[in-house]
C-alpha cells in the first residue's frame, strides 16, 4: 500500500509514518514529488488495516496499490523519474540517443564508432565487452580487455557509456567502467543479477525478455528498485512473434503503455528488433512518434566485418541522417534531441 501525505505535511509527520512502517515489519520507500510525498510500504500488507496509517496526523490517504509492482507503478511516484547521467537527462522531455557497435572488436573499431557516432549526435556510446550470444561457438566478447578500450574510448570522446553485464560476480568490474550498466533480454529474470544490480545503486538499463509481457518487465524492475536504486531504464527491444521477416517484433505499444504505467524512463533498441539496417530508421522513429524517451542503436563502421549482429547495424554516414530525421520527428511531436 501508499501512503499518500497532505500538500505540506510536515517532516516530522513524514517521519512519525516512516516509524509506524519499521515498527509494523515493513520497509519504507519514499517519493518525494513536487507536491507531496507517498511513502510506499513494501512487504506483504495484506494482514494490516488502513486505518493503522489513515488516522495519524498529517496523511491524506492511503491506497492498496492493486498490481504486483509497486514502486515501479505510477500511483507510487507520479512524476516521471529522471536518471541523470553526466549531463544527460533520460526521462526528460530530449530525446536521448545511445549509438554504438554491438561488441567492441578491436580499440580501432571502437575509438573509430565512438568518435562517429558523437559527431552524429549520439550522447552516450554502447558497446559489448560481454556478449550474450546463442551460439557458444560466435565471438563471446574481449571481457575485461573490452571493458578497458570502452574507458579508452569515454576518454578520448567525452562520452558517457554503456555495456552489458551477464552475472553477479562481473558487476564490480562493469561498474568501473560503465556509466549505465545493461541488462540483456536473456537476462531479465535473472535474479541474482538484479538483486545485485538493486544493492550497487547504479544507473541500469533493462531490457524487456524476448518472450516477456510488460508485466514480467515491470516485476524485474521492481527487484532494482525494492533496493533502493531508482535508476532504472526500461527498453522495449522486440519480442519473438510468427513474423520471421523481422529478427523481433518490435512492440510499439510497449511505449504508450509502460509511460502510463510507470514513472520509469522507456527507451526502443530498433537495431534488436529489426535484425536488418534497413529498417532501423523508421522504428528508430516510431518509437520517438510513440513517446520513447531515447533509442539505443547498433552502429558499426564496416557492417561487413562485424563480429556480431553487422545485418542490423548502421554505418556512421546513416545514423547520422536517421539522427537528422529524429529531430525533425522529435519536433513535431514536441521533443528534442539535444546537441
Ligand atoms: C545488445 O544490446 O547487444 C544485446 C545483446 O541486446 P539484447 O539483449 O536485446 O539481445
Ligand atoms: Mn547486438
Amino acid at each position: 500500500m501508499i501512503v499518500v501525505m497532505q500538500n505540506g505535511a510536515t517532516k516530522e509527520q513524514i517521519q512519525a509514518v516512516v516509524r509506524r512502517v519499521h515498527e509494523l515489519g515493513f520497509r519504507p520507500h519514499l517519493s518525494e514529488g513536487q507536491e507531496r510525498t507517498i511513502i510506499g510500504v513494501i512487504g506483504d500488507e495484506r494482514p494490516i488495516d488502513d486505518s493503522v496509517f489513515r488516522l495519524m496526523d498529517g496523511v491524506e490517504k492511503v491506497v492498496r496499490i492493486l498490481k504486483p509492482y509497486k514502486l515501479a507503478s505510477r500511483d507510487f511516484h507520479p512524476e516521471n523519474t529522471i536518471v541523470p547521467i553526466n549531463g544527460v537527462r533520460i526521462g526528460d522531455r530530449s530525446v536521448v540517443i545511445i549509438a554504438g557497435p554491438c561488441a567492441v572488436e578491436s580499440r580501432e573499431q571502437i575509438l573509430e564508432t565512438a568518435q562517429a557516432v558523437k559527431e552524429a549526435g549520439a550522447h552516450i556510446l554502447r558497446g559489448g565487452a560481454f556478449k550474450p550470444r546463442t551460439s557458444p561457438y560466435s565471438f563471446q566478447g574481449l571481457g575485461y580487455k573490452g571493458l578497458e578500450l570502452l574507458a579508452e574510448a569515454k576518454a578520448a570522446t567525452g562520452l558517457p557509456v554503456i555495456t552489458e553485464v551477464m552475472a553477479p560476480e562481473q558487476v564490480p568490474m562493469v561498474a568501473e567502467v560503465a556509466d549505465i550498466l545493461q541488462v540483456g533480454t536473456r537476462n531479465m529474470q535473472n535474479y541474482n543479477l538484479l538483486h545485485a544490480l538493486g544493492a550497487l545503486g547504479r544507473p541500469v538499463l533493462l531490457k524487456r525478455g524476448m518472450m516477456s509481457t510488460m508485466e514480467e518487465l515491470l516485476m524485474s524492475a521492481e527487484y532494482i528498485l525494492s533496493h533502493g536504486n531508482y535508476r532504472v531504464i526500461l527498453c522495449e527491444r522486440g519480442i519473438r512473434t510468427f513474423e520471421p521477416y523481422t529478427r523481433n517484433t518490435l512492440d510499439i505499444s510497449a511505449v504508450p503503455v509502460l509511460k502510463e504505467t510507470t514513472h520509469l524512463p522507456v527507451v526502443v533498441d530498433p537495431s534488436h528488433a529489426a535484425g536488418r539496417w534497413e529498417w532501423v530508421t523508421s522504428l528508430s522513429l516510431a518509437a520517438i512518434a510513440a513517446g520513447a524517451d531515447g533509442l539505443e542503436v547498433e552502429v558499426h563502421p564496416h557492417p561487413d566485418k562485424a563480429l556480431s549482429d553487422g545485418a542490423q547495424s548502421l554505418r556512421p554516414e546513416r545514423f547520422a541522417e536517421m539522427v537528422a530525421r529524429a529531430r525533425q520527428v522529435a519536433e513535431a511531436v514536441g521533443r528534442t534531441v539535444e546537441g
